[in-house]
């Protein structure tokens, strides 16, 4: 086992992993920014070092400090989170070829994965169904025309390198398409430094449903059953909950049945998710392939009793996944996470600032992951995540009425937060009757 590890990342997830680190025995090296100088994963690391100002690609996207940082406190591996470095495949080679463990997988299978269209197809050949589409990367709006007339309208544009729901059109009728194609790559090349689009049908109401994923580095890949990820602002996720609402025992066998094959195949190690969207019948279609650990991954760990960082270290250090992870895993109950974001509730503007009053709720079934605190500051150089509030009950009944509770009992003052939009979210019929799709929120409000 690792006797010491780095944690390239900031927020409640460095706080999540330096959790996992002691309850394993291992000491932490924690990097910040000028402007976490006082952050909680600081304090409660055994060693911090500061690698550069406030903005990320001076700090925490800056691979030459963060190696730098490594090296002079002599770790053994180093956990990238989520975000920042965590799916950079030249980082994790980096790390590789200077002599220390990146948790998490191969770089190889990082960069396949990256690609959205190489995963796409990588996933179509070891049988899993995607939306038909564009074979690969388009050439130009010409090439993304004739694809959309032989797929059909709607069609949605997508950066090949894409995330965090950015450099994404939907496509609705040919004259749309020059436009979308332009807007489209000037926003994927300035958030990915990457232009390239692909398309593929678009799924009208549609729910986001994935799988947990878990591989070890002797071939063995378990697939730990799926999340609902289907209320969304902007194509980002606000709430999620495990399991879905929308699966049924034959579904949920078959599906893990086939991606425990298909990832094998990949040579998947370590944590990861794969996504999928559910059309109106009930099929499941892949989108894309996440190669890390997710924002949302405490709803599988409550309703599977497990610790899945704790197992990507251990799997990191080369255990198998039968040490790491009890068989079979057992589903129990339901759980439901809210992200608690600063951010206006109906404008979704972000609320950076300081907070002049921080109390997390508690009592039975309840857990909030943050790194929050009252005095601290929501810096605005960051995502606006704050805390994750997470409810686990009997059955999606106790865990939203738990939920409800412990937004009430949530006070955070001198910003703003998502948790008035979360109330009224679960106070409403079709959320209490998991009638879901992802663009649920767009009947509270039209999406900016
Ligand atoms: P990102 O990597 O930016 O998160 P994804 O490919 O995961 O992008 O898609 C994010 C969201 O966009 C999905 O959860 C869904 O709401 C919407 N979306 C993506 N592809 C489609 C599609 N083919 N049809 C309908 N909605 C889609």
């Amino acid at each position: 086992m690792f006797q010491k590890i780095l944690i390239a990342n900031r927020g409640e997830i460095a706080l999540r992993i330096i959790c996992a680190a002691k309850d394993l025995g291992i000491r932490t090296v924690a990097v910040y920014s000028e402007a976490d100088r006082h952050s909680l994963h600081v304090r409660f690391a055994d060693e911090a070092i500061c690698i550069g100002p406030a903005k990320s690609a001076l700090s925490y996207l800056n691979i030459p400090s963060v190696i730098s940082a490594a090296e002079l406190t002599n770790v053994n591996a180093i956990h990238p989170g989520y975000g920042f470095l965590s799916e950079n495949a030249d980082f994790a080679e980096v790390c590789e070829t200077s002599g220390i463990r990146f948790i998490g997988p191969r770089p190889d299978v990082i960069r396949a994965m990256g690609m959205k269209q190489r995963a796409r197809e990588i996933m179509k050949q070891a049988g899993v169904p995607v939306q038909p589409g564009s074979d690969g990367v388009l050439k130009d709006a010409d090439e993304a025309a004739e694809v959309a007339a032989r797929v059909g309208y709607p069609v949605i544009l997508k950066a090949v390198a894409g995330g965090g729901g950015r450099g994404m059109r939907i496509v609705r009728q040919p004259s749309e398409v020059l436009s979308q194609f332009q807007q489209a790559q000037q926003e994927a090349a300035a958030a990915f430094s990457c232009p390239d689009m692909y398309l593929e049908k678009y799924v009208e109401r549609s729910r986001h449903i994935e799988f947990q994923v878990l591989g070890d580095n002797h071939g063995e890949v378990e697939v730990l059953g799926e999340r609902e990820c289907s209320i969304q602002r902007r194509h980002q996720k606000l709430i999620e909950e495990a399991p879905s609402p929308a699966m049924t025992p034959e579904l949920r066998r078959r599906m893990c049945d086939s991606l425990r094959v298909a990832m094998r195949a990949v040579g998947y190690t370590s944590a990861g998710t794969v996504e999928f969207l559910m059309d109106e019948k009930g099929d499941l279609y892949f989108i894309e392939v996440n190669a890390r650990i997710q924002v949302e991954h405490p709803v599988t760990e409550c309703i599977t009793g497990l610790d899945l960082v704790k197992a990507q270290i251990q799997l990191a250090a080369g255990a198998p996944l039968s040490e790491a992870i009890p068989s079979p895993v057992a589903i129990r109950g339901h759980a439901i996470e809210c992200r608690i974001n600063a951010e206006n509730p109906d404008t979704f503007a972000p609320s950076a600032g300081r907070l002049t009053g921080f109390n997390v709720p508690g009592g039975i079934g309840i857990r909030v992951d943050t790194a929050a605190y009252t005095d601290g500051s929501i810096p605005p150089y960051y995502d606006s995540l704050v805390a994750k509030l997470i409810a686990h009950g009997r059955d999606r009944n106790e865990a939203i009425a738990r939920m409800s509770r412990a937004l009430e009992m949530f006070v955070v003052e001198g910003i703003h937060t998502s948790i008035p939009l979360h109330q009224r979210i679960l106070a409403d019929p079709d959320f209490r009757a998991g009638d879901l799709d992802t663009r649920f929120l767009e009947r509270f409000r039209p999406v900016r």
